[in-house]
């Protein structure tokens, strides 16, 4: 496939932006070995650059909360509020970490081998929670702090994939390698916090379990079962983004979404977006297997 004529892979490229007349798309800018090269497209631009990079471009080539471009140092070509709003991570936490009976075998690359879904609430009709083994001893350094982890230790990491809170992502200057300021809002929704408190009682019942005494020596972190003010309080201190941000060019037909059913940019022609960044909210389990959908939906339309 990669030597087909009609394809030409560039690796080790940065696009900077997109090329528009008027509300139309027409290609791309990128920088290759320190020179602006641009790139015009026949029929139409697919952007793929995930849930971060996507809004991003879209906000540097002008298209964006109008208010927010401006205030940033961007010409507002077209104004899209939704653009980088919508921005839903799964929650990890760091920790429930336990020191083992035995030595373990060395680690495979992926440094775990299972996971288990798992409801916070028996009422819902589909598991909201994740449990992660890690064959380290996996803490956030404010844990790390509290509960020294220890050497050799592993970890069943509660995680929370039925989030509700949602944050969103902005640009801080006009420059492609400005820093984004990105403010997932993780655990401002009590539902997420009571969601997650659920999951380490239910990581406290796990770890407790027959099938666990032959491999635990013993609890690090915490070191003992905690009651349900310091349950949220370790959820607070051990939260970290699971690093599967979507959303934050959200599919639907209301004034913050951002894309249409067909993967097309509202209000500019010959612009899809074909990544994890359309997704209206996040999945209950992993994003990989939602974005292979959504690639493999945006390759029968451009067929089509
Ligand atoms: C460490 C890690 C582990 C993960 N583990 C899992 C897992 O076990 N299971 C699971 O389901 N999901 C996992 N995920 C999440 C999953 O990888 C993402 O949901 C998925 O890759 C999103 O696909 P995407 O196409 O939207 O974006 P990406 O896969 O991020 O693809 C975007 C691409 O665009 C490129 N790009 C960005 N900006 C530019 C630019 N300006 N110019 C040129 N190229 C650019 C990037 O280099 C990248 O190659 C993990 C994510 C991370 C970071």
């Amino acid at each position: 496939m990669r030597d087909h004529q009609r394809l030409t892979l560039l690796t080790g490229v940065q696009v900077v932006g997109l090329t528009l007349s008027g509300f139309r798309c027409t290609g791309v800018e990128y920088v290759q070995d320190g020179e602006v090269v641009a790139v015009t497209a026949a029929k139409e631009v697919v952007l793929t650059a995930g849930a971060v990079d996507t809004p991003r471009l879209l906000m540097l080539s002008g298209i964006g909360d109008a208010e927010h471009l401006r205030q940033v140092g961007v010409d507002v070509v077209h104004d899209l509020p939704g653009v980088g709003g919508n921005l839903y991570e799964h929650v990890i936490l760091s920790g429930l970490c336990f020191a083992p009976a035995e030595p373990l075998p060395p680690p495979n690359n992926n440094l775990e081998g299972a996971v288990a879904f798992w409801r916070s609430d028996a009422g819902l009709a589909t598991p909201d929670l994740v449990f992660v083994a890690v064959q380290i001893p996996l803490v956030s350094p404010e844990v790390g702090a509290a509960y020294p982890p220890p050497a050799g230790g592993f970890t069943l990491a509660p995680a929370l994939g039925g989030v509700r809170s949602s944050g969103r992502l902005a640009l801080t200057g006009p420059a492609p390698d400005a820093p984004l300021d990105i403010q997932p809002n993780m655990l401002a929704d009590p539902a997420d916090v009571e969601a997650l408190v659920r999951a380490v009682e239910i990581g406290f019942d796990l770890a407790g379990q027959p099938g666990f005494s032959k491999l635990i020596g013993s609890w690090a972190a915490p070191p003992r079962r905690l009651d349900r003010v310091a349950v949220e309080e370790f959820v607070r201190l051990s939260a970290t983004p699971f690093m599967h941000p979507v959303g934050t060019c959200a599919m639907g037909t209301g004034p913050a979404a951002v894309v249409d059913g067909d993967l097309r940019v509202h209000g500019v022609d010959g612009l899809r977006i074909a990544d994890a960044s359309v997704m209206p909210t996040t999945t209950s389990g992993f994003t990989h297997a939602a974005t292979v959908m959504i690639a493999e939906r945006a390759a029968e339309l451009l067929v089509g």
